[in-house]
Order: C-alpha cells, then structure tokens, then sequence
C-alpha cells in the first residue's frame, strides 16, 4: 500500500490511523456485530458515541460551558443561510467582511435575506490582504459581524480576532478549525464543515453562545435549520450524519495523542513556515499574499511560466504529491497543509519543488 501526501484543499487528507482503525472495525463496531454505519442513531450506543465527540471537541478547544456545540448535518454553505436565518432578529441588519472567495460568498447569501453591510469594498481587494481594521464601515445596529478565518482559496487568513465590542463575532472556521488553539469565549459563533479537517463530508460543527440561542428569528424558519430546535433536541432531531461523527470522533482522539492543539499549532506552523520559506527563497515559484495574513493550512502559489503547470502536476503525481492544481478562481498551485499532513509530506513537497525549478526554471 502506498499513500500520496494529498494536498488537496477538501474533502480532504486524514491521518492513516484512523483510516485504519475505520477499517479494522468497519464490520463489527465494539462487539456490536453490526457496523458503525448500521446503529441507530437513537440507540444508547451511538448517543455515548456522539456525547464522547462532544466532551472530546469540548476538551480540545476549550469550549465554555455558556456554549453550545450542533453537529448539523450538511455543508458549511447552509450556514451561510442558517446565520441569517437565525441571528438577524429586529436589527435586521449585519456586517460582512470580505477577504476572499468564501467570506465574499457568505454575504451574497446573506444578501438573499437581508440588505447586510459589507464593510469594505471586496473587488478592489483582490484577495491577497485584509484591509486594516479601522478602515472597516462598521454599523452600530448590526446583528452580528461575520469573517471567515481562514481564505481556503486565496490562502488569506487572520492571525488575530477582531475586536468588535458587543456585536458577537461569526466566523467561518471550516478550513482551520482544531489547527491551533482558539479563544471561543470572543466569539458568538463559529461553524466548520468537516471534511477539511476533521473528517469526511457531510457535517457542519457549530458552536453558538447561549445568548445567541434565544434570539427570536423573525420569520419562520424550516425547522431542520433552526438552531434551537437541533439544540433542544441534542443534535438528533433528525438521523444525524451518523459515520461522519464516528469519523470525527477517531480524528479527535488521534488530536489528543498528538498532544493536543497546541502541539498541532507548533507542528502546523512549522510546516507552512518551511514551505513559505522556500517560496520566497526561490526565483521560479511566487506566493501574492501579504506576510502577514499568510494562510498556515492552504499555501496557494504560482510558477514563473504557467505553461509549466501541467507538467508539474503530472510530474508532482508521479513523485506521489497530490490534488496540488490550484482553485480554478485563482489558477497556480495549492497546497494545503492541515492536521493529517506531515511534516515529511512537506518536506517531500519542498525537495519535488526545488528538482522541477532545477530541471525548468
Ligand atoms: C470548503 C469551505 C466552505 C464550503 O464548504 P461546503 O461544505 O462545501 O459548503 C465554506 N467555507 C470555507 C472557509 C471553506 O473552506
């Protein structure tokens, strides 16, 4: 068996142990004789099962107790809805910032419900900064103020939280979430689809402050996408994406034996340093965005002649380097870094690099 270093940007790498434990009892779950995938989602078990992701989830971020923890089913993109659905109460009204493709298409949606406002001029960014904070046209009145984290596809991401007073903070964690360590306590919500870096697709984590539970949406909402139905009803009002929690619950446990976020945190920025590193230290490779919103889990790059892009993904294959064809909005190269991506796969990445620039630079 040989496993590429996948560098795709999701669904995406997990770590092989727990593949292989997923395999070692796929057909029989803890003496049940019956899979992980055949339990009811209502059975005794498989509540233990969800608590234990919780109380793991809980542990490894640090989640207050005035916070509540969803395990929604569906894609990160439904709480593009969902948020407004459910936060935008009498204000009627939030603040959006845009730093990339997802942040920019996470106001659109939002715009579907609202007349939201966006707080700088996303077109004229070009998506390889974020724009200083006091240059941002806050509203007093906003319900919420929404950022995603971190740019999946520009490879923008926030090295600091901003400071926003008492509008709560929204924020789309799905490509950094269990990455490194996390104040929650400044947040009101953070949500992450779980297929970048926890587990395979099909589930979007939210964690919601208590206060934020009890505000009143104003129109009726489905009740599959109310968050206070799916929290009274402990994320199983309907069946739950049942192996994607399993999944979840093996990459938690494998988080732990690491030593934890802030072991992943020094692990993760090791690896996109080295890499940002030899970008910069070389005349046939670029990376655009600004030093100090550099992305650690998604590193897009371009080479001096895109001509070559073909070749050195072809090549990057047969080396066993996969999925590192950039997004199509943005072209290039993209290589993403997260958990399950060791340091010898960058390493790897790198050594590949320095041969094709050697060989066509
Ligand atoms: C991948 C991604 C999404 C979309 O995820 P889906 O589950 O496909 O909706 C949203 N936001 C960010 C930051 C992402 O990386």
């Amino acid at each position: 068996m040989t496993r590429a270093y996948n560098f795709g940007a999701g669904p995406a790498m997990l770590p092989t142990e727990v593949l292989q434990q997923v395999q070692a009892e796929l057909l029989d779950w803890h003496d049940s004789g019956m899979s992980i995938v055949e339990i009811g989602h209502r059975t005794e078990a498989f509540k233990a099962l969800i608590t234990e992701v919780e109380t793991d989830l809980r542990e490894l971020l640090v989640i207050p107790e005035n916070y509540q923890v969803l395990f929604i089913t569906g894609p990160a993109r439904a709480q593009f809805a969902m948020i407004p659905m459910n936060l935008l109460g009498e204000a009627a009204t939030a603040d959006y910032l845009t730093t990339g493709v997802w942040s920019d298409m996470a106001a659109k949606e939002a715009q579907r419900f609202s007349a939201i406002n966006r707080v700088n001029e996303a077109a004229q960014l070009n998506f390889k900064t974020i724009p200083e904070p006091n240059t941002w046209r806050l509203n007093a009145n906003a319900a919420y103020f929404h950022y995603t984290v971190n740019e999946t596809i520009n490879g923008v991401e926030f090295h600091f939280i901003p400071e926003m007073g008492e509008v709560p903070l929204v924020c789309d964690m799905t490509s950094s979430l269990l990455s490194r360590p996390v104040d929650i306590s400044r947040f009101g919500i953070i949500y992450a689809g779980t297929q970048k870096n926890l587990a395979p697709a099909g589930m979007t984590i939210v964690i919601i402050r208590d206060d934020l539970l009890k505000r009143k949406a104003v129109h009726p909402i489905p009740s599959v996408y109310d968050y206070r139905v799916l929290h009274e009803q402990h994320s199983l009002y309907y069946t739950p994406a049942t192996f994607v929690c399993y999944v979840a619950g093996l990459t938690l446990k494998w988080l732990k034996k690491q030593g934890g976020l802030a072991a992943m945190a020094a692990i993760n920025q090791r690896k996109a340093q080295l890499l940002y590193e030899y970008i910069d230290s070389s005349e046939f490779y670029r990376n655009e965005v600004a030093v100090a919103c550099r992305s650690w889990m998604n590193v897009p790059f371009i080479l001096s002649n895109n001509e070559l892009n073909d070749e050195f993904l072809q090549q990057a294959k047969k080396a066993g380097l996969t999925a590192l064809k950039g997004h199509s909005l943005v072209g290039g190269m993209r290589a993403s870094l997260y958990n399950a991506m060791p340091e010898a796969g960058v390493h790897a990445l790198i050594d590949f690099m320095k041969h094709f620039a050697k060989n066509y630079g």
